[in-house]
């Protein structure tokens, strides 16, 4: 139980709401184990809700533009990797297969690519045209990007926000009343729009995703090359949108070195089996 959750129990205790638990794991831990337990204060359909309004509004904004999937190719490309990497997500949780995934792709210089909550996917051309990625490397960063919306770590950052205010507010949000549901929006759409990740929470997206592309048959061995290119990008003149939410660090390649000898063996299994 991390503090948050112990603080949050004592506080459902004192206002006698002891049957609301908000301390669970999304996933569970895979070869990997990432099981950690999270504060979840926000039902799934609330974000799941919010996060499509936004992926369609970005797809309608960037149709307008002309920047929609205009490259078929890439677009066939990236969907073609999907395809093999979401059915490996019943893993981590047995729900995930079935949501309702998609993948679009948006003509730009910018180095991006995101999973909303819920599974809605976007790979904006710069990433993979400027770094020359390939199919194994896109699915790394897809791997990756599924992961957060596996683990749901959106929803949890806007519980976190929910906890941090007044045990009152608290219960306000639980129960979607007054200020609370108001506050409660504008937490979750800032965190939609600009997530910020904590370490914790890209460690976890690392491990599991490397483990998703692993089973689907992608080499992991390619997360070293693909955060090499990030590193080297970041040191450029404009670093990419990407990094300004998940840091290249030489430490996430000394962690995705030390995990190979757990998803080597699956990614060998996968190549046989294909
Ligand atoms: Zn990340």
């Amino acid at each position: 139980m991390t503090h948050a959750c112990k603080m949050l129990s004592a506080a459902l205790v004192a206002m006698t709401m002891a049957t609301l638990s908000g301390c669970q794991s999304t996933t569970a831990s895979g070869a990997v184990g990432a099981d950690r337990q999270q504060l979840l204060l926000v039902s799934s359909q609330q974000l799941d809700q919010m996060a499509a309004q936004a992926y369609n509004k970005l797809q309608a904004e960037s149709a307008k533009k002309g920047t929609l999937n205009t490259d078929p190719a890439l677009t066939r490309r990236v969907r073609a990797i999907a395809s093999r990497i979401t059915p490996q997500t019943r893993v981590f949780r047995a729900d995930a297969p079935g949501w309702k995934w998609e993948v679009n792709t948006i003509t730009s210089d910018e180095l991006n690519a995101f999973c909303m909550p819920g599974g809605k996917i976007m790979f904006y051309s710069g990433l993979v045209k400027q770094l020359s990625l390939s199919d194994d490397e896109i699915a790394i960063v897809m791997g990756h990007e599924i992961s957060h919306a596996l683990r749901e770590h959106s929803r949890e950052q806007v519980s976190q926000a929910i906890a941090a205010q007044t045990a009152i507010g608290v219960g306000a949000a639980l129960l979607g009343l007054g200020n609370g549901s108001a506050s409660l929006a504008n937490t979750a759409y800032d965190v939609l729009v600009a997530p910020s990740f904590s370490r914790v929470d890209e460690n976890e997206a690392d491990r599991i995703g490397l483990e998703l592309s692993a089973r689907a048959g992608y080499d992991p061995r390619t997360g070293i090359t693909l955060w090499q290119k990030m590193l080297k990008a970041s040191q450029g003149g404009r670093p990419p949108e990407f990094l300004s939410t998940h840091p290249a660090e030489a430490s996430r390649i000394q962690q995705i070195e030390a995990l190979l000898p757990t998803v080597m063996p699956l990614y060998e299994a996968a190549r046989k089996g294909r």
